[in-house]
């Protein structure tokens, strides 16, 4: 069968750096083709040149077998394309169809509306055009996203990194999703950082490395082994370790309640220890209590029962974020640039936030800048931050992984005795997810109680001792290492 879509020995630099070097990649009706590679390796620029934002500097782009030239998003929407973006370009203030509309105009709204209801129930869900866009969560936005290429025509949907943002349960569906899209005819790209989903959700592989293209295979003859392989270019394979030494209780919830408000199942009590020494996970679908756990012990939100003790400190039930910090208590937040790091303001005085709120660079009046800089130079050093051109630099222009680092450094300063970790791998590549859960590893090795909340189950099994199911707000069932998968999955969906 023709291609739908192919990208010819493309080529593409900025500056004198060469981000894409004789790049081919194609992809036809009714397939799914995955493509994988670390951050940087080149994938949104390929991607962005499929659909018209760059023009190669070499190579060529063919549409059916025929060369075309894609002047821009605009005209690779009406040769079919459509791109679903890392960050959404959607307008918060306008409700679901207006924003449709505003990515097809020209047409008719009543049109428009008819043939958005009708798609949507084709693709399975439901949609309140009527919705204010910025109400809607996550998961909602992106089907919108992908409503708004199909209303438009798309035969060649380019997702890019789509499950990146979603929780596992979203995870899943946008896959039968995408398989739908494909059965339907169309040609989709699936960026990706997650193995799984290429191995079992696309018919085709494409690795890239360092803006190469370094395979093209096909799922049934990869592994995980093989296929981190080829991404990484080296072996990295993680396996649990169990820990070195495990010692009395550090922190203890007992009978925690919070009050659900809205759509919120709040917390209903909850009660566990995790010890010195010990990765406790917590493991649950998407929803059920995991952000009213991790506020409840960052102090965010104040439990309205029970009480939380950390060994040390007594009882720190009614303690703020800044007095947690001084009960020993690091926080590596879910949003790693809401709750983490302040985008705007520079690496280095990201850094130093905690250790000036700690009085470790002398007062306000009389800040030890110096000591600050040198600390945070040594930290980016050791927990290998990289793209750090100066220590000035906004933190939000590094990539996941290096912002994840980033918190983790400042976090880890001065040995906390707690670490609280919320799905601290998210969004992130094999390398970098891989680096982030050695330095869990080693807070625990060195002593510290870990508490790892996180959707991604594979994550829970590789790093935790102990495991306990958040369901519906309650804590139902806990388990020891070596856990049994599918009895945590069974406790994970049977408790509503
Ligand atoms: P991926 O999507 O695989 O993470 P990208 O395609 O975003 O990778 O980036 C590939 C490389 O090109 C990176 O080193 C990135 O910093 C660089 N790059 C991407 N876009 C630009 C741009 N507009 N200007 C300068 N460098 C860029
Ligand atoms: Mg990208």
């Amino acid at each position: 069968m023709t291609n739908a879509l192919s990208l010819c020995s493309v080529s593409k630099s900025f500056g004198g750096f060469k981000a894409l070097d004789s790049v081919d990649f194609s992809v036809a009706p009714g397939e799914v083709h995955a493509l994988l590679g670390e951050n940087g390796a080149g994938k949104s620029t390929l991607m962005n040149i499929a659909c018209g934002l760059y023009a190669p500097d070499e190579g060529h782009v063919e549409l059916e077998g025929r060369a075309v030239t894609i002047a821009g998003a605009r005209d690779a929407a009406a040769k079919g394309i459509g791109m679903v973006h890392q960050h959404f370009k959607l307008v918060p203030a306008f409700t679901v169809l207006e924003n449709i509309l505003l990515f097809n105009p020209g047409r008719a709204p009543a049109e428009i509306a008819r043939e958005a209801l009708a798609l949507a129930d084709r693709m399975g869900f439901e949609i309140d055009l009527d919705a204010r866009v910025g109400t809607l969560g996550v998961s909602e936005q992106q089907r919108l996203e992908i409503l708004k290429v199909l209303v438009a025509g798309a035969r060649i949907i380019i997702l890019d990194e789509p499950t990146a943002v979603l929780g596992e349960d979203d995870g899943r569906a946008l896959m039968a999703l995408v398989r739908g899209l494909a059965d339907s005819g169309s040609a989709v790209i699936l960026v990706t950082h997650k193995l799984h989903e290429a191995l079992y959700h696309s018919d085709r592989i494409t690795v890239m490395r360092q803006g190469r293209r370094i395979a093209e295979t096909l799922p049934a003859e990869m592994d995980p082994g093989r296929l981190t392989t080829l991404i990484v270019g080296e072996h990295i394979v993680e396996e649990p370790e169990p820990s070195p030494h495990v010692g009395g209780a550090r922190i203890r919830l007992n009978q925690v309640r919070l009050a659900g408000d809205g759509g919120r199942k709040g917390l209903v009590d909850v009660s566990f220890e995790v010890k010195d020494g010990e990765i406790y996970g917590i493991a649950g679908v998407s929803g059920n209590g995991q952000n009213e756990l991790a506020e409840v012990l960052m102090g965010l939100g104040l439990p309205t029962g029970g009480s939380i003790e950390i060994a040390g400190h007594g009882d720190v039930t009614g303690a703020g974020p800044a007095h947690r910090r001084q009960n020993g208590l690091a926080c590596i937040p879910v949003d790693r640039y809401r709750h983490g790091l302040a985008g705007s303001i520079g690496v280095a005085d990201n850094f130093a936030v905690n250790g000036a709120l700690a009085g470790r660079y002398g007062s306000w009046l009389w800040f030890n800048r110096r000591k600050a800089r040198a600390e945070a130079r040594a930290a980016i050093e050791t927990f290998d931050v990289q793209g750090v051109r100066s220590l000035g630099q906004k933190a939000a222009l590094l990539s996941g992984g290096n912002a994840q680092k980033l918190v983790i450094a400042r976090e880890f300063q001065g040995a906390p005795q707690v670490v609280l970790a919320h799905s601290p791998s998210r969004g992130l590549d094999v390398r970098a997810g891989a680096a982030v859960h050695e330095r869990l590893r080693a807070a625990r090795d060195r002593g510290a109680a870990v508490i790892l909340i996180s959707e991604d189950l594979d994550e829970i099994l590789l790093l935790s001792d102990r495991i306990g199911v958040l369901a519906g707000g309650r804590l139902v069932a806990e388990f020891k290492a070596p856990a049994n998968r599918s009895e945590i999955g069974a406790a994970m969906v049977t408790h509503d």
